[in-house]
């Protein structure tokens, strides 16, 4: 039986990265050594590091006075390292709300300092992007284009006059972006980059060197910019696998290609989800998440046998966050159309035998 792992977060990732990564786990390049029992500053590892970094840039064409970090501390890490970076003496950012994420993003950073909150919902799965508004005067604006817990995206890059900060935890990669149009880009490792334990912040250039005297070291963008990402020692394994993502997205053309199989794979399954009566999603379809495909049964009472019959047929991990209840099938780059089809076929299936 093929199993097929919709996890929201670690998810799964692409089988030949994972098979790559056991051939060379205990002898990496006949050094007899795995990669992660290397030092951070040797030759070899080094060489891991550079080419990771050198292969994100040219996907994600990210211009030269942009800086790439390869942090710690998740994407939560960062909800405290940006007003700790960004924020001056003084100042004030503006937070976006659109879901569970960056309500949560807004409540750290006003622990730091002066943060003004506006929510942009307007209804159960819908937004209004023209509620962004007037964002001058802020040293930045937050946002997160992709709410993992609530399937909600946000697409159009909003314009605005302040650097707009977005956390691309669970969509960085999955659509081709202009990195010119942010300030600063961050995202947990854990859904389409590597494993969990690194976060890449892609930041410009000219934000960095403003950290409250008080930021703790390993937040610091500037000592992190300064040294490599290595002030302190990095997560090794987690750089060296996402470098190996990178280059699996590299070999199936890059993130336009990747754009492409995303919308084709959520567009199959919310169209069966839209012509079902059993399963429904609430999502505006302008807004609906392409990773993170979130779905109610017609009747609740049926979640458990549902999510229990799916485990047998090896579909794991669909149930919906605890936040929001129901389903939620975590489709990142890494999950093939395969994995769609029989989902949609179990789908069909239950609902046949449950109406
Ligand atoms: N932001 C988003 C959009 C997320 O999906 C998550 C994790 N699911 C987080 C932040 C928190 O990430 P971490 O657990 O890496 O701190």
């Amino acid at each position: 039986m093929t199993t097929f792992n919709f996890c929201a977060g670690p998810a799964m990732l692409p089988t030949e990265v994972m098979q790559q990564a056991q051939r060379q786990l205990c002898d990496y390049n006949d050094l007899g050594v795995s990669v992660m029992e290397l030092s951070h500053r040797s030759a070899e590892f080094t060489q891991v590091a550079e080419e990771a970094e050198q292969n994100l840039r040219d996907l994600m064409r990210i211009p030269d006075n942009y800086a790439v970090l390869f942090m710690h501390g998740g994407a939560r890490g960062q909800f405290s390292a940006i007003p700790l970076n960004l924020l001056k003496t003084g100042g004030k950012a503006l937070y976006i709300e659109s879901g569970q994420w960056s309500v949560a993003a807004a409540k750290e950073a006003a622990k730091f300092g002066d943060v003004d909150v506006r929510d942009i919902r307007i209804g159960k799965g819908d937004i209004d992007l023209s509620l962004f508004g007037d964002t001058s005067g802020y040293d930045y604006v937050h946002y997160c284009p992709n709410e993992t817990v609530d399937g909600v995206a946000i697409y159009d890059i909003p314009s605005c006059n302040s650097p707009l900060v977005a956390d691309m935890s669970s969509c960085i990669l999955g659509r081709d972006i202009d990195v010119s149009k942010f300030g600063l880009i961050y995202a947990g490792a854990q859904k389409n980059v590597g494993p969990a334990g690194l976060t890449l912040v892609i930041v410009r250039r000219d934000l960095i060197g403003q950290q409250h005297t008080a930021t703790p070291a390993i937040l610091n963008y500037q000592l992190a910019q300064d040294n490599d990402s290595m002030y302190n020692t990095p997560p090794t394994f987690a750089w060296y696998l996402a470098g190996e993502v990178f280059k699996w997205v590299k070999g199936l053309g890059g993130v336009a290609q990747m754009e492409q199989r995303n919308q084709s794979k959520a567009q199959a399954l919310y169209q069966f989800i839209d012509d079902s009566s059993f399963y429904r999603n609430e999502v505006n379809p302008s807004f609906r998440s392409e990773m993170n495909v979130t779905f109610q049964l017609h009747d609740a009472e049926l979640n458990q046998r549902f999510l229990a019959e799916a485990e047998s047929q090896g579909l794991l991990a669909l149930k919906g966050h605890r936040m929001v209840g129901g389903m939620r099938a975590s489709i990142y780059n890494a999950m093939p159309m395969a994995g769609i089809a029989a989902l949609i076929d179990f789908m069909d299936k239950f609902a046949q035998s449950h109406q």
